[in-house]
C-alpha cells in the first residue's frame, strides 16, 4: 500500500519504518530538512533499539524514503497518517497547529481519495477540527472530485520498546465514521493492519471520539497508578515500610497485576505529563473537574522533587563543596528523550544549591548537552556545574554520594567493593529502586531508596 507519514519523530518514524518492514511503499515527510538529511544520509536522529536496522533495510530495498517536499508526500500516499507533535499549549491543552497544518497541507495538494489517519495523541473532536480544515481547503480549491475520510488510530508503542510494540501490539485501536467514506476508509484499514491480525484479531473498531478518548483513558490510568504507588511510598517511608514488599503483595492479585507499580522519582516523558494536562483541561471545557488526575499531576511534580529532598536531609540545604554523581539523564532507560526528565529537576535542585554533579547516561549525553543548556541559560555558571562521563564508574570518583534517576540495565550489577572504593562517602540515593537495601547494608553502603526506610 502506498503510505506517507506526515511527522518524522518518534512514533513517524517507526510506524513508517514497521510498515515498510512489512512491504509498503513509505514516503516520510518531516519539516525538520536537518533530520530528513540524516535519515538521507543512513542515520537515525533518535535512539530507539532495532530501529537503525529495518530504516537501514528499507531504505536499501526502497519501500522506506524520506522527504521536506510536502506537495510529493501529499501526492504518494492514499493513506496519510499524521504523526506530528501535540505539546502542551500554556493552559495545558494539547497544542494542535502542527495536526492541523498537516491537515492544511493534505487538503492544499490532495487528489482522489485520500485516509487521513490521526496517529498524533489528540483530544476529542479533533478528527472534526481535521475533517474540516482538509475540507474548506478543497472548498478552497473548489476540488469536488476529491474525497477523504479522517480515522483516528491512537499509538500505543513504548519509547525504548517502540518497535517491539508496533510490530507485536496489544491493541490496535481504530475509530471510523460510518457513512460511505467512513466504510471505505475502515476496509482499507483492515488491509492494512491485516498481517497484525493473523494470530488473533487485536483491532478494536469503535467510533472516532472514543478512540480518541481511549488513548487519554490509557495514559492517565497508567500515570495513576505510578502517582498511586509513589504517595504511598513516600508514607510507607514515614511508617517503616518497605513499598517493593508491598507491591509484591499487592500485584499478585490479578485486579491489581504486576505492571506498572513501581515507585520512584516521578514519570516524564512526552506523554504522560502532558497527557494528563489535556485531559484535564478537556473536562474542564465540558465543565468537569478531573479530580484524581489533579492529584496524579500534582504528586507527580511531588516526586520529581523526592531525591533532592533526600539529599538535602542528609547533607543540609546548603551543598556548596559537596560533589555528586548522578547515573541516568533520560527519562527512562532505552531512550534518549529528555522531555520532562526527572533528572533535569534533581539537577536543578542541587546545583542551585551549590553542589557539582557528574552524570552519565549510557545513550542521551548529546540530547542533555541540548537541553540543559536550554535549561540553564539563563546561569551558566549553574550549567558549568555539571560534568559529563563516559563510563558510570567514573562519575564516582570523590563523590559525596551516588544518585540513580534511570534505571538502566548497566546500572543494576556494579561492582559493589569498586563503587565504595571510587566514592568520598559510600552512599546511594536510588531513584528507581535497583538495589535491595539489605544487600546495601551489609556492603557497608548507607542507602536511600523510594520507600524503603524500614531496613536503613
Ligand atoms: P516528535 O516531536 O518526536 O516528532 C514530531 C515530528 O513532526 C517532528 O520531527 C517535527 O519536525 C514534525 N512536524 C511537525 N509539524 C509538521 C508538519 N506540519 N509536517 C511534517 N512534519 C511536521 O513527536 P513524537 O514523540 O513522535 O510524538 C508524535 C505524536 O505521537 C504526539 O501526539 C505524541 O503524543 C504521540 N505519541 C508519542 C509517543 C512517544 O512515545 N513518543 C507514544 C504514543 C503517542
Amino acid at each position: 500500500m502506498k503510505i506517507t507519514i506526515i511527522g518524522t519523530g518518534y512514533v513517524g518514524l517507526v510506524t513508517g519504518a514497521c510498515l515498510a518492514e512489512l512491504g509498503n511503499d513509505v514516503l516520510c515527510l518531516d519539516l525538520d530538512a536537518n533530520k530528513v538529511a540524516i535519515l538521507n544520509n543512513g542515520g537515525i536522529p533518535i535512539h530507539e533499539p532495532g530501529l537503525d536496522v529495518i530504516v537501514a533495510s528499507n531504505r536499501a530495498n526502497g519501500r522506506l524514503k524520506f522527504t521536506t517536499d510536502i506537495e510529493q508526500s501529499v501526492a504518494h500516499g492514499d493513506i496519510q497518517f499524521i504523526a506530528v507533535g501535540t505539546p502542551p499549549d500554556e493552559d495545558g491543552s494539547a497544542d494542535l497547529q502542527y495536526v492541523l497544518a498537516a491537515a492544511k497541507n493534505i487538503g492544499k495538494y490532495m487528489h482522489g481519495f485520500k485516509v487521513v489517519i490521526d496517529k498524533s495523541t489528540v483530544p476529542v473532536g479533533t478528527a472534526e477540527k481535521v475533517s474540516k480544515t482538509i475540507a474548506s481547503e478543497l472548498q478552497q480549491r473548489k476540488l469536488d472530485t476529491a474525497s477523504f475520510s479522517v480515522i483516528s488510530n491512537p499509538e500505543f508503542l513504548k519509547e525504548g520498546a517502540a518497535v517491539e510494540d508496533f510490530m507485536r501490539p496489544d491493541r490496535i485501536v481504530i475509530g471510523s465514521d460510518n457513512d460511505a467514506l467512513g466504510l471505505k476508509a475502515k476496509a482499507v484499514m483492515k488491509q492494512l493492519y491485516a498481517p497484525f491480525n493473523r494470530n488473533r484479531e487485536r483491532t478494536y473498531w469503535m467510533d472516532v471520539r472514543s478512540a480518541e478518548f481511549t488513548k487519554y483513558a490509557a495514559n492517565a490510568m497508567l500515570a495513576t497508578r505510578i502517582s498511586f504507588m509513589n504517595e504511598l511510598a513516600n508514607l510507607a517511608d514515614r511508617v517503616g515500610v518497605d513499598i517493593e514488599a508491598v507491591r509484591h503483595g499487592i500485584g499478585s492479585d490479578p485486579r491489581i497485576g504486576h505492571s506498572f507499580l513501581y515507585a520512584g522519582c516521578g514519570y516524564g516523558g512526552s506523554c504522560f505529563p502532558k497527557d494528563v494536562q489535556a485531559l484535564e483541561r478537556t473536562a474542564r471545557e465540558y465543565d468537569q473537574d478531573l479530580l484524581i488526575l489533579r492529584a496524579v499531576e500534582s504528586v507527580n511534580d511531588h516526586q520529581k522533587q523526592v531525591l533532592g529532598k533526600k539529599v538535602v536531609a542528609r547533607f543540609g540545604a546548603d551543598l556548596t563543596g559537596l560533589h555528586f554523581a548522578l547515573w541516568g539523564l533520560a527519562f527512562k532507560p532505552n531512550t534518549d528523550d529528555m522531555r520532562a526528565a526527572s533528572s533535569r529537576v534533581l539537577l536543578q535542585e542541587l546545583v542551585s544549591r551549590g553542589a557539582t554533579i557528574a552524570v552519565h547516561d549510557p545513550v542521551a549525553m548529546d540530547e542533555a548537552r541540548r537541553v540543559l543548556a536550554l535549561d540553564f541559560a539563563a546561569t551558566p555558571d549553574q550549567l558549568a556545574q555539571i560534568h559529563y562521563v563516559k563510563h558510570p564508574m567514573d562519575a564516582l570518583d570523590n563523590a559525596d554520594a551516588l544518585l540513580i534517576v534511570t534505571e538502566w540495565k548497566a546500572y543494576r550489577s556494579p561492582e559493589f567493593s569498586q563503587l565504595k572504593a571510587k566514592l568520598k562517602n559510600p552512599i546511594i540515593f536510588d531513584g528507581r529502586n535497583l538495589f535491595d537495601p539489605i544487600d546495601m547494608a551489609d556492603a557497608g553502603i548507607e542507602y536511600h531508596g523510594i520507600g524503603r526506610s524500614v531496613l536503613t
